[in-house]
């Protein structure tokens, strides 16, 4: 293993760290050590991380800014992997955004805003980057990323770039239908045309609309559970009394009953056995079982 790190950390346009912390990198602030963490920064590069892993049989993990992860104590075996520099380009044309996989959905709908391209407000305050709002096809209420994305490009397993229209690509609520090993490399979204006074006013009232039903200023990966058909989970969980209950460091916020906090000082352990005490209740209550929108990697 130490070899092929050092090959890894050779690669021109990588940087590399030994036994990063995710618990830096995700937004619950929880998550033990990977082998080595590489922010890589182009397409050539990303290919040579991928093709080097494979022929060690290395894990290769993708993480965006880790706001939909729960990363277990125990990390991440091998390679975890994040997008940069020439990923986090953002290009607009007419009302079309092209914009890469490490991206800041912060900043695709920042610039489309001041642009005068509206339609794209459902995606502000989601604090990812444009990879992982497609794998988990993020959105608000009843728009998704899917219903403004034109295509999709990623990278196979076996190191092809292919481009896939919004069709193609299998969408559901939250869930993109794309596979392990694929990388999403970039997205192209389309946008209406609108004056920017417009567009800035819809971002807004979309933001403030979050600042009175989303706690803010905590970690947390914002819900933790999908709703189920015909009901809502924050709902479910608020009605059977467990607003505000805790394992440890990991708690139901008050302000929105499917979102967990880290208090401070709490682990993934305790997030997980209050993920399993909740379902329990649910369970017993209503005689549901909740699917979990977080995803949970890495080992105990
Ligand atoms: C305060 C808060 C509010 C939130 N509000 C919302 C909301 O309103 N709606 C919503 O949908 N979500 C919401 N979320 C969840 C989260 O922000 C979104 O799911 C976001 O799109 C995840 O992006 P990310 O970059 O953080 O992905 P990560 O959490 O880093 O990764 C998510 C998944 O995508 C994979 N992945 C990441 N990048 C790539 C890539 N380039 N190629 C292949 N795989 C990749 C990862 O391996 C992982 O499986 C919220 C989270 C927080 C903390």
């Amino acid at each position: 293993m130490t070899d092929v790190i050092e090959q890894l950390e050779s690669i021109e346009g990588v940087v590399a760290r030994k036994d990063e912390l995710l618990s830096l990198h995700t937004t619950f602030g929880v998550g033990g050590p990977c082998d080595l963490m590489l922010w890589v920064s182009s397409r050539t590069a990303l290919k040579q991380v991928l093709q080097l892993s494979k022929s060690h049989s290395i894990p290769v993990t993708l993480l965006g800014k880790g706001s939909n992860v729960l990363v277990r104590d125990g990390g991440i075996d091998g390679v975890v992997i994040r997008l940069a520099d020439d990923f986090a380009a953002i290009e607009i044309r007419d009302n079309h955004i092209r914009a890469g996989g490490g991206a800041s959905l912060a900043e695709v709908v920042s610039k489309a805003t001041s642009s005068g391209i509206g339609g794209l407000d459902f995606l502000a305050g989601i604090p990812g980057t444009v990879g992982g709002a497609v794998i988990t096809n993020a959105g608000s209420g009843d728009t998704w990323l899917s219903h403004r994305a034109l295509e999709v490009s990623l990278l196979t397993d076996d190191l092809r770039e292919v481009e896939l229209e919004e069709g193609d690509v299998g969408f559901g609520y939250r869930t993109s239908g794309i596979g392990e090993g694929l990388v999403v490399l970039e997205v192209v979204l389309a946008g209406s045309f609108s004056s920017v006074e417009e567009a800035r006013q819809g971002v807004e009232e979309h933001l403030s609309r979050r600042r009175t039903t989303q706690p803010a200023g905590e970690s947390t990966a914002g819900c933790v559970f999908k709703n189920p058909p015909g009901n809502v989970a924050g709902r479910m969980i608020d009605e059977i009394g467990m607003k505000g209950f805790n394992i440890g460091g990991a708690r139901i916020s008050t302000v929105h009953a499917n979102w967990i906090v880290n208090t401070g000082g709490g682990t993934a352990g305790e997030i997980l056995n209050l993920i399993g005490e909740i379902r329990q209740r649910v369970r017993e209550h209503y005689g549901t079982d909740l699917d979990l929108e977080i995803r949970v990697l890495g080992r105990n």
